[in-house]
């Protein structure tokens, strides 16, 4: 199918009092259209960010990043916000999301307006009333306040009204980590459909491994504003390298009584991101530090057919190769 988005060396990097804050620091990945990329990592490991620099909500200090092949980072203000109608996100705070003074029907016919599609007052509402819908809204809702409604019908709303300017990619941040476990797992199963019926692409991020393994074709694993893994998802699952990305997984709880498996335990204290050296990032926490990881930053190396990691502990044994 080709990729519909190729992010080359992005950086975003951000001056503050102490020095130059490092979120996003020379990050490379692809995605295939139609299919889902998710990126994982703690709070604070440039996840977000990244998403953000996407669409340059946040202008990136750095890099290329191709939306179908148009380099987003050569258009003026305008051409990109035209490019937005192609590009959406759905955020993880459904009700602060949403105008509080907007009812479902007002907030979602704002996105079918702009596609120009829907002329008169009876189209866009039919069109809303469609793609309540197809979020799995009941129409009874189309004059409710996000007050009145729970969070996962919140987030249905958010989805709708990503929907409505007929996107091709959506980055969803985080976009179940605010819902109750039941409704996450709704909202998952939607996000799947919806790909499958309208051919979307995504890109979602998340800090949670166990989330992401549902929706993911491709992972990868920040750490401090660096790519510190990244497989396909169930490679990922079944055969981790790097020490941070075990810590992780090892967290995830078995869904089986009475089953056990061993917990990594990070300790130590996270590194910062302003001005870094030239150490591995992950150095300060892993059990497997030595002294070459606090001299030198381990590149991004494959160690099979679309598994790249970066650990001095693989380093020899494999060729570098870009992402
Ligand atoms: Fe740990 Fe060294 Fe690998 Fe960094 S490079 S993850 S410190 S073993």
């Amino acid at each position: 199918m080709g990729n519909i988005l190729e992010v080359n060396h992005l950086k975003k990097y951000f001056k503050t009092n102490r020095g130059v804050l490092h979120a996003v620091d020379d990050i490379t990945f692809t995605i295939e259209r139609g299919k889902t990329l998710g990126i994982v990592g703690e709070s604070g490991c440039g996840k977000s960010t990244t998403g953000r620099c996407v669409m340059r909500l946040i202008e990136p200090t750095g890099g290329e990043i191709l939306f179908e092949g148009r380099d987003l980072m050569k258009l003026s203000k305008r051409e990109m916000r035209a490019k937005r109608n192609d590009i959406q996100i759905i955020f993880q705070d459904p009700f602060s999301s949403l105008d509080p003074r907007c009812t479902v029907m007002q907030t979602i016919a704002e996105g079918v307006k702009v596609t120009g599609k829907y002329r008169t007052k009876k189209e866009v509402e039919m069109r809303v009333i469609e793609l309540m819908r197809i979020a799995g809204l009941a129409e009874r809702l189309i004059n409710a306040y996000p007050h009145e409604l729970d969070g996962g019908r919140r987030q249905r709303i958010g989805i709708a009204r990503a929907l409505a300017v007929e996107p091709k990619l959506i980055i969803c941040d985080e976009p179940v980590s605010a819902l109750d476990v039941s409704i996450q797992a709704q909202i998952l199963n939607l996000l799947r459909e919806l790909q499958e019926e309208l051919g979307l692409t995504y890109v979602f991020i998340t800090h949670d491994l166990a989330v992401v393994n549902h929706i993911s074709d491709e992972i990868m694993v920040m750490y401090l504003g660096q790519t510190v893994e990244k497989a396909p998802a169930e490679e990922l699952f079944t055969n981790p390298i790097h020490p941070y990305t075990k810590a992780l997984l090892s967290a995830i709880p078995i869904p089986k009584v009475g089953a056990k498996k061993e917990r990594v335990l990070l300790r130590g204290e996270v590194s910062s991101p302003i001005n870094p050296g030239d150490e591995c990032r992950f150095a300060k926490r892993c059990p497997h530090a030595r002294a070459e990881c606090r001299t030198s930053c381990p590149q991004l190396q494959e160690k099979s057919p679309g598994h790249f990691a970066a650990c001095h502990l693989f380093g020899s044994e494999n060729k570098t190769t870009s992402l």
